[in-house]
């Protein structure tokens, strides 16, 4: 549930002037100056979303739309393109390639996350089938070698790193090299933050880089510093050769729109963001989605990229085939809840999804959605495989319904709610139906179509 707030007033204002009858400058207006406020409370500099506003009224012209036009389409199109521009750095990332060995360098200040977001990244990656290791040359902090050892071995990935040498720089170079030896694809070396940016800590840096020539320089920031973030990304990037940022705790900060759209500013590319202290709360970031699911459009790729992450290789073109031809069954909703149990935080993956995150999934109520979707899966139990495959809504009469609610135990009233959910999912799902079934790497084509 990224950035809850700045998207709930977004899709609010947006809401609003679809509600309106007609469309005209007062109403287009209304919703701007809403959108403008959320920005600049999410602390987007005042510039950014003055601009913003201008080009969007220079586009949509209402005057000059012809009649027949759909003018909230192409408002929200206009503030579609407009959001994007902001957040895009305009150019891309660096990205590691699967079995040729990458040395990755994370840098950034003390208490910005990057002992956390190391082992995040690592986690990240191994689970796509890559061999991560982890060095960690932070020599500057008592603890943060525990830190890191604690981490990697709770993901089981491979760590290095030493309580007696206090050369960060050899630290480095040795942990890389034994990697190295052990063909390990993604080298990721952890250094010293400190808690201000000072000569020594930049100095460091470039020693520690210069040493093990890394691929990647990532750079690590807290989300809560807001537009300030433009300052210290220009300074770390002017003392070591960042290539992309990673910005964390987008979970508790009303500050995160600032934050990304001030890395955008410094063009660097912000690549993943942080959710959460957990592991896998952990979000590749990509500006057009994110931006689709601000807007409450859904991030059909975010959602396509985690059941290619759950769903067991050999069930996914089914699954895709079977979606693709509408036929949203009672079983597939069984088993894609069975996948959303496995999916890791359940907020994460409904806020992916269109409709979702409101209905099925209120922030805040993580753990009652969850016993939710458990309770709708004890009902499924007590259905007929002819219930569960069936397409023809009219099949669960009354008398099926009945019979469901004694196998169960459940009153009858829960399982009319869980019959109306299915409704309500299909009518989303419905929307894959005819789509070419996309393979990895071509989601952001799926996405573009499902939210046209
Ligand atoms: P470092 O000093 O930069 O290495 O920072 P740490 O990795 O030790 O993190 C500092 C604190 O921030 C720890 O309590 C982490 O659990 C927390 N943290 C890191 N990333 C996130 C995030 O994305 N969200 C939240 N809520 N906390 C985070």
């Amino acid at each position: 549930m990224v950035l809850a707030q700045l998207g709930g007033s977004i899709s609010r204002a947006l809401q609003q002037m679809s509600n309106a009858t007609i469309i005209d400058e007062k109403v287009l207006n209304d919703c701007l100056n809403e959108i403008t406020r959320a920005l600049l409370q999410a602390d987007v500099q005042f510039k950014l979303v003055r601009d913003m506003q201008t080009n969007i009224k220079k586009i949509v012209n209402l005057d000059d739309l012809a009649a027949g036009h759909n003018k909230r389409k192409i408002i929200q199109q206009a503030i579609f393109n407009e959001l994007c521009k902001i957040l895009d750095p305009g150019k891309p990332s660096f990205t590691p390639k699967k079995g040729k060995t990458s040395v990755v360098m994370f840098v950034g200040l003390q208490g910005s996350g990057k002992t956390t977001t190391c082992t995040k990244y690592a986690y990240y990656h191994q689970k796509k089938g890559w061999k991560p290791a982890l060095v960690c040359a932070d020599t500057f902090r008592a603890g943060a070698f525990d830190q890191l050892k604690q981490n990697a071995t709770k993901a089981k990935i491979p760590f290095y790193g030493s309580y007696t040498e206090s050369d960060p720089v050899r630290i480095a170079v040795e942990g890389v090299e034994r990697f190295k030896k052990e063909n390990c694809d993604l080298i990721i070396v952890d250094t010293s933050g400190r808690h201000k940016q000072e000569a020594a800590l930049f100095e460091e840096m470039r020693q520690v880089s210069e040493a093990t020539k890394p691929d990647l320089v990532i750079f690590v920031m807290d989300s809560s510093i807001g537009q300030a973030a433009f300052d210290q990304a220009q300074a770390f990037k002017q003392s070591v050769a960042v290539g992309a940022v990673i910005v964390t705790k987008m979970d508790g900060h009303a500050k995160g729109g600032g934050a990304l759209s001030a890395v955008a500013a410094t063009k660097s590319p912000v690549i993943f963001i942080g959710t959460g202290e957990h592991m896998d709360e952990f979000e590749v970031f990509d500006v057009k989605p994110f931006v689709s699911r601000l807007l409450g459009m859904g991030d059909w790729s975010g959602f396509m990229d985690k059941i290619h992450e759950v769903v067991p290789m050999d069930q996914q073109p089914e699954l895709l085939q079977k979606l693709s031809e509408g036929n949203f069954t009672l079983r597939i909703m069984y088993e894609q809840f069975q996948n959303i149990l496995k999916m890791g935080p359940i907020g994460q993956v409904f806020s992916m999804l269109p409709g979702f995150s409101q209905e099925l999934m209120p922030k805040g109520r993580e753990k009652e959605s969850q016993a939710k979707i458990k309770r709708y899966m004890t009902m499924m139990d007590s259905m007929t495989n002819e219930e569960l495959d069936s397409t023809n809504p009219k099949l669960m009469n009354e008398s099926r319904i009945m019979r469901i609610a004694r196998g169960c135990g459940r009153p009858v009233r829960d399982v009319m709610e869980m019959l109306e959910e299915y409704k309500r999912l299909a009518k989303i799902w419905s929307k894959m139906k005819g789509l070419k079934i996309p393979k990895k790497g071509e989601m952001s084509a799926l996405s573009r179509n499902m939210n046209a």
